[in-house]
């Protein structure tokens, strides 16, 4: 049970913008190593270095059509057939003039034939055919290299790898992919009022919903979450234990809790008593106002561990990490671009504002062909109440839209920034 203790209200930093808050995160983030990692595994990881085409694709002039290779110059006639090349058996013999080759679409044309006449446009009498049209040189056959020139830009350093990225990876023969390695991340949640998903609470408890939200983004960002499932509680030895074993050997460390001007929001006096550097206290934003990011050296190592305190509210929580932790873990990545892609989208309801502070609305976002005159738009419709406590609010957020502080509401119709969040 927490001892009743003097209120000493803490002194924190001026309160900055999102975008120097981001700034300042920005610019302790290093990119981290990178490794050799085997094909199949690599999806969702950033490509380390530029990948170039060593060979050119196809690697041999490849017919298009299951058909005949001929010499174009000889015309349409009766010719003999002098073998048959399907695809993955090459000819052992070189074709002259006069001759024809049965061939299937992707099998290199024999040497000596120089065009395809596809089967639609033969028949065949026996050991003959009877080409019906004449073509033109290179008719129906790919030319070495007119997929992918040798020298080809692939892939550039920085890209992420989906399935297409596989696909070019293989086809240019890169089985050992060199790719940034995943950060180490450790979640934490503070709180005594904090218990396990699969506990029953006692009354004055609620489950925890943060850490596997935030873990479980911190996997879809390509880290790895480390360190289990962690709740710390609101005293100041047992939270500097939890924050001890957290940061050992990792590159990140992001708490949710704790990080308000409440009498037990011990977190940030505490940060800096255990030797990390605050760089921002507090943000100009809504929700997410009392974010916390600093740095800590580890001993004995020149390693630097970036440390999110996100507060409590799970919608402020996942605000804020999208965010501010989502561009780090990018950046940290080696991803180019870090930053979350902007859309615009129109808002079907007039939106109060807050005077002071830029709100994040989470919005549920659909493609309306009657926008815009008919040129089409994305429309955006609010997923409700955005109390910072309200989970629900992020459930059906396929965006944020940035809504400017004021005092009268945006009128529906507007069209405002967005952050897309649906490629997460
Ligand atoms: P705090 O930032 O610690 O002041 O917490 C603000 C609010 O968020 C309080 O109502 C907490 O109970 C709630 N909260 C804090 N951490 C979590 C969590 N991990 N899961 C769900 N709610 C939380
Ligand atoms: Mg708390």
């Amino acid at each position: 049970m927490p001892t009743h203790e003097a209120v000493h209200p803490r002194s924190h930093g001026p309160m900055v913008s999102v975008a120097t808050a981001l700034q300042r995160v920005l610019a302790q983030v290093e990119t981290v190593e990178a490794e050799f990692v085997a094909l199949p595994d690599v999806l969702g990881r950033i490509v380390s270095r530029d990948v170039v085409a060593e060979a050119p694709f196809p690697p041999f002039r490849a017919s298009t059509k299951d058909g005949y290779a001929v010499v174009a110059a000889d015309g349409p006639g009766v010719y003999p057939v002098v073998g048959h090349v399907p695809a993955g058996h090459p000819a052992t013999y070189v074709q002259v003039q006069g001759q024809a080759s049965y061939i299937t679409t992707g099998a290199p044309l024999p040497e000596g034939a120089d065009a395809v006449v596809m089967v639609e446009d033969t028949d065949p009498r026996g050991n003959q055919v009877h080409i019906k049209r004449a073509v033109s040189p290179g008719t129906d056959v790919r030319p070495v290299g007119s997929d992918l020139e040798t020298g080809t830009l692939v892939l550039p350093r920085g890209r992420k790898l989906g399935a297409v990225e596989l696909g070019m990876l293989a086809t240019a023969g890169v089985s050992q992919v060199p790719v940034y390695r995943k950060p180490q991340v450790t979640v934490l949640s503070t709180g005594d009022e904090l218990c396990a998903p699969w506990d029953t609470p006692a009354y004055g408890q609620i489950r925890d919903a943060n850490h596997i939200t935030l873990s479980r983004m911190v996997v879809t960002m390509g880290a790895d979450s480390v360190g289990g499932t962690r709740i710390a509680p609101d005293d100041t030895a047992g939270l500097r234990q939890e924050l001890t074993a957290c940061l050992a050997g990792r590159d990140m460390l992001i708490t949710s809790g704790g990080v308000s001007m409440g009498e037990h929001d011990l977190l940030p006096e505490l940060l800096q008593d255990m030797g990390a550097q605050l760089h921002t206290e507090r943000v100009i934003m809504k929700p997410g106002k009392p974010f916390t990011f600093s740095t800590l050296v580890q001993d004995n190592s020149a390693r630097v561990s970036l440390i999110f305190s996100l507060p409590g509210n799970p919608a402020s929580a996942l605000v804020t990490f999208l965010l501010f932790v989502v561009p780090a873990l990018r950046k940290m990545q080696g991803s180019v671009p870090f930053a979350l892609p902007r859309i615009g989208v129109t808002v079907m309801e007039d939106l109060r504002r807050d005077p002071h502070r830029p709100e994040f609305h989470r919005v549920a976002v659909a493609w309306d062909a009657s926008l815009h005159g008919g040129a089409g738009g994305y429309r955006a419709a609010s997923t409700g109440s955005q109390k910072s406590s309200r989970l629900m609010s992020m459930l059906d957020a396929d965006a944020l839209v940035e809504i400017p502080p004021g005092e009268k509401p945006v009128p529906k119709g507007t069209v405002l920034p967005a952050i897309d969040l649906r490629m997460l």
